[in-house]
């Protein structure tokens, strides 16, 4: 069917027909040629389609934040090689998947998916499907053999690829898989269309170097990579240059950002150096690792006021034997003492987690560990999840693998705990002023309940009414990225109500470009990788196939 092409030892590239596409009286026949063992009679569609100035594309995106900006890039590159977002009325020429390998059922959600697109590809001639994020990275070839009309493959090291993969995939009317095994350039070198106008995600390492037994992401995303502080730096100057008020600082594990560059203490600087940065009103960051957690972040937090006292904090288990078949390294002691001194400095810290039920072995008594330490953690919210086995994990392979009944029981326990816990801290808001940046799209009932939303400045969802609680306060209408007070009215287990009105309202320049409507296009910032210390450049042009 198709051909692995020679490769080096860090390239995947392969180039197979794309099923599916039929020769017309119009098109022109390209000569057959053979391919492995299969020859293949193509016919290039490239004179008769439109060029990438004129189509349209549409990004879906699965699973984490690292993916959510990734698609950010994914978006600033098509915009940048001349396609343009597709709007509501049709099927876009180019649909982008940015996929899972985490999330259950990852692998049936996106066949699916392109089960359906299948269809819809059939009646739209010359619109185009790519395939990238975690799972392409696990799956590579088998995509484009499972579904044949796929145009393009392309890995979590090589987004930079995609719009030469789709180019090079019309123009030899062949599908493109290219995966790389580690990383060459940072996804941050890379334009990219930002979702909003008033927070920003700022990637500061990619990959991990830790081996948690249920997780795939070290396999998929390979080993920690840090960013330079001043490539850091420089893009969230120029992210509050354009107005953003609030940026996350991602990695798969900030609490280690420094280890490329021989420096412990690297994420408390920088966290410092963002309080340096004038207009820059709120810094969050995620995901931190109890293992590296240390004092020095604790006071960075605490004395750099432009830094949320937020912190998501996963747990993952509260029975140490299972911490360690986990291999987590931390113990339930050690989190709980995080927390403390994380609180003891911040009192008003709100503190959310991940936790997995059900991990191989997990008796009875390992549950009720977790379900004491999540007591007495008070946590403000928790990502809980159900463990199944992920393929290519060494946790899939444990014995002791929990049967689902038994695992969909403790999880609507510790539903039932958690649940309680978040409603406790969420009522101990009640009565507060809380300051919101107003969000865009993040009320679903929003136009029901004639109510706006905004994040408090700890995280927590709020639903206001957008009267003015006095006369004069607010002028005009309030819209996504302005800045509002309002006192808490009400408290629920998963968000906040404040129906008393608006204390105070501030316009700014996000919440004008909100209004405006035009897209926030950021160009890529960064001089490469750290450790090999080369200039900036673009993906190169892949190896040609076909
Ligand atoms: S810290 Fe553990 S769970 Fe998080 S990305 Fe790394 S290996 Fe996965």
């Amino acid at each position: 069917m198709g051909t692995v092409r020679p490769s080096s030892n860090r390239t995947f590239t392969q180039s197979v027909t794309l099923c599916g596409r039929r020769g017309t009286a119009e098109g022109l026949s390209r000569p057959g040629h053979d391919v492995g063992a299969t020859t293949l009679v193509v016919v290039s569609t490239a004179v008769t389609e439109p060029t990438a100035g004129s189509r349209t594309y549409q990004v879906r995106t699965f699973g984490c934040q690292m993916n959510v900006h990734d698609s950010e890039r994914l978006s600033g590159l098509l915009e940048e090689a001349g396609y343009r977002a597709a709007g509501e009325g049709g099927p876009a020429d180019v649909v982008v998947f940015n996929t899972c390998a985490v999330r259950e059922n990852a692998d049936n959600k996106l066949y699916g998916n392109l089960g359906h697109l299948a269809s819809v590809k059939a009646q739209h001639p010359g619109m185009q499907i790519a395939v990238g994020g975690c799972l392409a990275q696990k799956d590579r070839g088998e995509i484009v053999r499972r579904a044949p009309w796929v145009d393009v493959v392309f890995g979590t090291h090589n987004v930079g690829s995609l719009p030469t993969l789709l180019e090079r995939a019309r123009h030899n009317a062949q599908a493109q898989v290219e995966i790389l095994d580690a990383l060459e350039v940072f996804p941050s070198s890379l334009p990219a269309k930002r979702d909003s106008h008033y927070a920003g995600w700022v990637s500061i390492s990619v990959g991990c170097n830790n081996t948690c037994t249920f997780c795939i992401v070290p396999s998929l995303r390979g080993r920690e990579a840090d960013r330079r502080p001043g490539d850091v730096l420089a893009e969230v100057q120029m992210l509050v240059a354009d107005g953003v008020l609030e940026v996350t600082l991602l990695g798969q594990n900030v609490n280690s950002y420094g280890v490329q560059f021989g420096d412990r203490q690297a994420f408390g600087k920088l966290l410092r150096a963002c309080g340096e940065i004038g207009g820059l009103e709120r810094v969050r960051f995620t995901s931190p690792h109890p293992k590296d957690f240390t004092p020095d972040v604790i006071e960075a937090m605490a004395q750099t006021p432009n830094v949320c006292h937020q912190l998501h904090m996963p747990l993952q288990s509260g029975s140490d034997r299972v911490l360690k078949a986990m291999r987590r390294s931390y113990r339930s002691a050690r989190y709980l003492s995080i927390l403390a001194e994380v609180r003891a400095a911040m009192p008003d810290a709100a503190i959310t987690t991940d936790i997995i039920v059900g991990f191989p072995g997990e008796t009875d008594d390992d549950f009720e560990q977790t379900l004491d330490v999540v007591r007495e953690s008070r946590f403000a919210g928790a990502f809980t999840f159900q463990y199944s086995p992920r393929p290519g994990t060494p946790a899939a392979t444990l014995p002791g693998q929990i049967p689902p009944g038994v695992v969909a029981e403790r999880f609507g326990r510790l539903a039932e705990v958690v649940t309680a816990s978040t409603l406790a801290e969420n009522q101990r808001q009640v009565g507060r002023t809380v300051e919101l940046l107003v969000s865009a799209g993040e009320g679903r009932k929003d136009q029901a309940s004639g109510r706006l939303t905004g994040r408090a400045r700890d995280g927590r969802l709020v639903h206001f009414a957008p009267r003015p609680a006095t006369p004069g306060v607010v002028d005009r209408s309030i819209r996504p990225g302005d800045v509002v007070s309002v006192a808490v009215t009400r408290a629920a287990p998963h968000h906040l109500v404040a129906d008393d009105g608006v204390l105070t309202h501030r316009r700014t320049r996000a919440g004008d470009r909100s209004e405006e409507g035009t897209p926030l296009l950021t160009p890529g910032v960064g001089l490469g990788m750290p450790s090999l210390g080369r200039p900036a450049r673009r993906a190169e042009p892949v190896a040609a196939c076909g």
